[in-house]
């Protein structure tokens, strides 16, 4: 294993119900460090941007529509094995299906709202990590 950086961010529905704490607080407690985070409140450009993968699914327009409801925190965690682990930490996509002690199953109220969002491959944590950080905010 090798040390990684992963991108996370605390979407608007934990920002909206004071969420970000306690998701903050089960990262810590999972071995990840949070060596930069930022507020912000996305531009609907913005949010089509980072999930231009996502462009031709039928949600497209309900996910870009929910990232900019409300702030998020993104922020960049490093740690052993980091992508895989915040996956982990996070739990599936689905609430319903969300292991328990998972953020999703804490937090998450269903498959869209769902909290948080973490770097699927290193690759895309590259990507996504440049996408809100300058190399500046990460010596
Ligand atoms: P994320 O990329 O946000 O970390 P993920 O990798 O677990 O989540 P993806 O398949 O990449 O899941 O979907 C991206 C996001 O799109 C999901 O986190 C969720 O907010 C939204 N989404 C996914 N599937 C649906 C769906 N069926 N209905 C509504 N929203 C969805
Ligand atoms: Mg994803």
């Amino acid at each position: 294993m090798a040390i990684e950086r992963t991108l996370s961010i605390i979407k608007p529905d934990a920002t909206e119900n004071d969420n970000v704490g306690g998701i903050l607080q089960l990262i810590e407690k999972s071995g990840l460090r949070i060596v930069a985070m930022r507020r912000m409140h996305l531009t609907k450009a913005q949010a089509g941007g980072f999930y231009e993968v996502h462009k031709e699914r039928p949600f497209f327009g309900e996910l870009v529509d929910f990232m900019t409801r409300s702030p998020v925190v993104v922020s960049v965690l490093e740690g052993e094995d980091a992508v895989a682990k915040y996956r982990e930490v996070m739990g599936a996509t689905d609430p319903k299906k969300a292991a328990d002690g998972t953020i999703r199953k804490l937090f998450a109220k269903d498959i869209g709202e769902n909290s948080v969002h973490g770097s699927d491959s290193l690759e895309n944590a590259k990507r996504e990590i440049a996408f809100f950080f300058a190399e500046a905010d990460l010596l």
